[in-house]
């Protein structure tokens, strides 16, 4: 009976995990047919000031809304893009669009795009880059790269010769999710990012009392200062997170507490009358059950 029994959970996981790569597949051909149909947008979310609540920036962040499942969350599907060239595409479609939508803004405003590590190292990526600056006329400095540390993880030589590229081009670079990945501090001493993001799992209650996070904020946020970065406090929403974030000398926030992500129309009517500020809001304080 016992080796029936292991037989049936042997079965059973084997089920499991065929579920699970059909699934990834049928993603994929899904994806896949969304940006043949130009179905995938990006919305954009402001970086602030939190001294004088003015936005500095906007992330561009990828959205699909699929006929059936509704909303697909990027964090589902870039995966599922990277495990294909399908990152290539979207990646490339994204900087363009980001690009031609940023030469709309007040000039005073940047705009930050996400590359995956497949992206960044494949060649030919300084050429794509160019290629968006060109077509939109986009001044290079007003465009900033946000990478994770997962590119460390690859032919270092490659890597830092797309540093040199990129930097010639005179565009940005911030490491983004920083604290969370593949850390050497080492790869920040050759001075390649001009922001870090710290990652929001150190942000999210970190009011709570006893919480090591403010610690870890403090430290970040010195050690971007003493290399000349700037840093970004990401996934703040409750005004007592942000009050924190704000006294730890985070130069700039992120989070629902200002706004989450909005179509290009609307960034474009919330600059109609000329004002670049933004008016924070949220709970008073972080709750743990949100
Ligand atoms: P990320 O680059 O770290 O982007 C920040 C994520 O945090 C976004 O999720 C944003 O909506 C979310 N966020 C911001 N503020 C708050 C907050 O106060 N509370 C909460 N709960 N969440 C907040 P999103 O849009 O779902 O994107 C998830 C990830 O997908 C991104 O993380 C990024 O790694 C990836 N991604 C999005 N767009 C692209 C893209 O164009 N290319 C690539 N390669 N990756 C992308
Ligand atoms: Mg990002
Ligand atoms: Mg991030
Ligand atoms: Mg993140």
């Amino acid at each position: 009976a016992s080796k029936e029994a292991r037989g049936g959970t042997f079965c059973f996981f084997t089920t499991d995990l065929r579920d699970a790569a059909s699934k990834t597949a049928e993603l994929g051909d899904r994806l896949r047919d969304a940006v043949e149909r130009n179905e995938i947008d990006l919305a954009y979310q402001p970086l602030v000031d939190p001294l004088t609540n003015e936005v500095k920036s906007f992330e561009a962040l990828l959205r699909w809304v699929d006929g059936d499942e509704g909303a697909i969350s990027p964090a589902d599907f870039i995966p599922v893009a990277e495990s294909d060239d399908l990152i290539i595409r979207i990646g490339e479609m994204a900087l363009r669009q980001a690009c031609s939508d940023a030469v709309r803004w007040p000039d005073s405003i940047h705009v930050a795009v996400n590359v995956s590590a497949k992206q960044f190292v494949r060649p030919g990526f300084r050429k794509i880059v160019a290629a968006a600056l060109e077509a939109s006329g986009l001044a290079p400095h007003r465009l900033e790269l946000e990478i994770t540390e997962t590119v460390f993880v690859g032919d270092l030589k490659v890597v830092d010769a797309v540093f040199e590229e990129l930097k010639k081009l005179g565009v940005r670079l911030a490491l983004d999710d920083f604290g969370t990945g593949y850390s050497s501090l080492g790869y920040l001493k050759n001075g390649h990012f001009n922001k870090l993001k710290i990652d929001q799992s150190f942000v999210r209650g970190c009011t709570e009392n006893g919480d090591i996070n403010p610690a870890i904020i403090s430290a970040i946020v010195a050690l971007a200062k003493a290399l000349g970065m700037e840093t970004v406090a990401e996934g703040v929403e409750a005004m007592d997170e942000l009050a924190l974030v704000r006294e730890r000398g985070a130069d700039l926030v992120q989070g629902f507490v200002y706004s989450p992500a909005i179509p290009q129309e609307d960034v474009l009517a919330r600059f109609a009358d000329g004002s670049i500020q933004v008016t924070p809001s949220g709970p008073p304080r972080h709750r743990a059950d949100r």
